[in-house]
C-alpha cells in the first residue's frame, strides 16, 4: 500500500521541483521493506538512469599515507584518538604515481589523492604535481584533503587538481573537531578557484535521526557540488563510535533513494560507498575502486582487505543494469555545481 502522500512527493521529485525539509523527512521516515521504501528507491534509480543517461563511472582512491591525525573525527581510523595507527608513514612517490596510473590504464574515470588532515600542504602540492605530470592531460585529477584556504586552493589547482571531494559529515564539529563553518570556507574557497567540488551524506550511522539527514542533504544539495550520495560510516573495531554499530545495505539504500529525490536534477551524480550492488539498483552511479590507505580500514594498504578494484566496481555496475562510462569523468566536468544555492 502506497499512501497518496507518497506518490505525490515522487511525482514532484520526479518533475524536478525541490522537496522542503517535511517532504525530505516524510520520504527518510518511511519503514524498511515496504512497498513505500520499494517505491521511492525504484523513483530514485529511474531519475538517476534518466538524468546521466544509465552510464555510471568508476572512481579511484589513492590513500597516500597512514598516522594518527590530531583531528580527530571519531569515526576515522586515522583519528589519534582511535589509536589505530601509532605511526606516521607515506607512501613513496614513485608508488603514489605507479597507482595512479594503475588505476587510470584500469580505466578509473576520476583519481583522487587521499590524504589524513594533517598531512603537509607543501608536500602534497609536490605529490599532486609529479601525479599530474604522469597521468594523461585529460585524466580527471581530485584531492580529498584537510581544508585549506582560498589562496592554497589557487595553488592546489596549479599544481593540477581538477576538483576536490569535501563534506560537512554528520555531526561536525561535536565528534570532530572541524567546526561547520570551516568546512563551508573550504567548500566556498575551491568553488572560488575554480575547482569541481563532489560531495555527499556520510559517515551515516544508525544514531542518525531524521533531522540530520534532512540538514545533511540540503548542505550536500546546496553547496555548489557537481554530486551528492550516501557513505554509510564503517565500524572501526574497538573505538566508541564504532561500538554504535553500522546500518545495513537496506537502509543505506532507502537513505540514498531519499536523497535522490530531494536532489535537483543537474546534479546527474549519486554516490555510495562501500561499492555493492544496492547501491547502483536505488540510483548510484558512482563508486569507488581503492588502493592505499584507508580512514575506513585498519589496515595500511586497503588493497589487501576491503578495497575494491576498478574490474569489480565494473561488475557490480553490470549486475545492476548500468553502462560504464569510457574515458574521463563526465560527472566531474557536468557543470552541476554551477546551481549553487543559498546555504553554503
Ligand atoms: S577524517 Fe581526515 S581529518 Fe578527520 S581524523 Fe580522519 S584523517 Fe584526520
Amino acid at each position: 500500500m502506497i499512501r497518496r502522500e507518497i506518490v505525490y512527493l515522487v511525482d514532484k521529485a520526479k518533475s524536478g521541483e525541490f522537496l522542503d525539509r517535511e517532504e525530505m523527512a516524510a520520504l527518510f521516515d518511511i519503514a524498511p521493506f515496504t512497498a513505500e521504501s520499494a517505491y521511492i528507491q525504484h523513483a530514485a534509480r529511474e531519475i538517476s538512469s534518466k538524468v546521466s543517461s544509465n552510464t555510471a563511472e568508476v572512481h579511484a582512491h589513492v590513500g597516500i599515507n597512514v598516522g594518527p591525525c590530531v583531528r580527530n573525527c571519531k569515526w576515522c581510523s586515522f583519528a589519534a584518538v582511535n589509536k589505530v595507527f601509532a605511526q606516521a608513514g607515506v607512501m613513496p612517490i614513485e608508488e603514489i604515481v605507479r597507482r595512479c596510473r594503475k588505476m587510470e590504464q584500469n580505466g578509473a574515470n576520476a583519481i583522487y589523492l587521499v590524504a589524513t588532515g594533517t598531512f603537509p600542504f607543501g608536500r602534497l602540492l609536490e605529490i599532486i604535481q609529479e601525479v599530474r605530470r604522469n597521468l594523461s592531460p585529460d585524466t580527471v585529477l581530485i584531492g580529498n584533503i584537510d581544508d585549506f584556504t582560498l589562496k592554497e586552493a589557487y595553488a592546489l589547482r596549479d599544481a593540477g587538481l581538477n576538483g576536490v571531494y569535501h563534506a560537512v559529515r554528520l555531526r561536525e564539529g561535536i565528534e570532530s573537531s572541524i567546526p561547520v563553518e570551516k568546512r563551508l570556507a573550504t567548500m566556498r574557497a575551491a568553488r572560488e578557484a575554480g575547482l569541481a567540488l563532489g560531495t555527499c551524506v556520510e559517515p551515516v550511522g544508525p544514531e542518525h535521526t531524521t533531522g540530520e539527514l534532512v540538514e545533511a542533504t540540503i548542505i550536500a544539495r546546496e553547496c555548489g557540488a557537481v554530486y551528492s550520495g550516501c557513505m554509510r560510516r564503517i565500524a572501526v573495531p574497538d573505538t566508541e563510535v564504532g561500538k554504535r554499530g553500522m546500518i545495513n545495505e537496506a537502509r543505506q539504500a532507502h537513505i540514498l533513494a531519499a536523497i535522490r529525490l530531494s536532489t535537483q536534477h543537474e546534479m546527474i551524480g549519486m554516490c555510495w560507498h562501500e561499492p555493492s550492488v544496492a547501491g547502483p539498483l536505488a540510483g548510484v552511479n558512482i563508486m569507488w575502486a581503492e588502493t592505499g590507505s584507508s580512514p575506513r580500514d585498519t589496515h595500511e594498504d586497503c588493497e589487501r582487505t576491503r578495497g575494491r578494484t576498478v574490474a569489480e566496481v565494473r561488475r557490480i555496475y553490470w549486475e545492476a543494469g548500468w553502462k560504464v562510462l569510457d574515458g574521463p569523468s563526465l560527472i566531474w566536468k557536468s557543470g552541476a555545481g554551477k546551481l549553487q544555492r543559498k546555504v553554503v
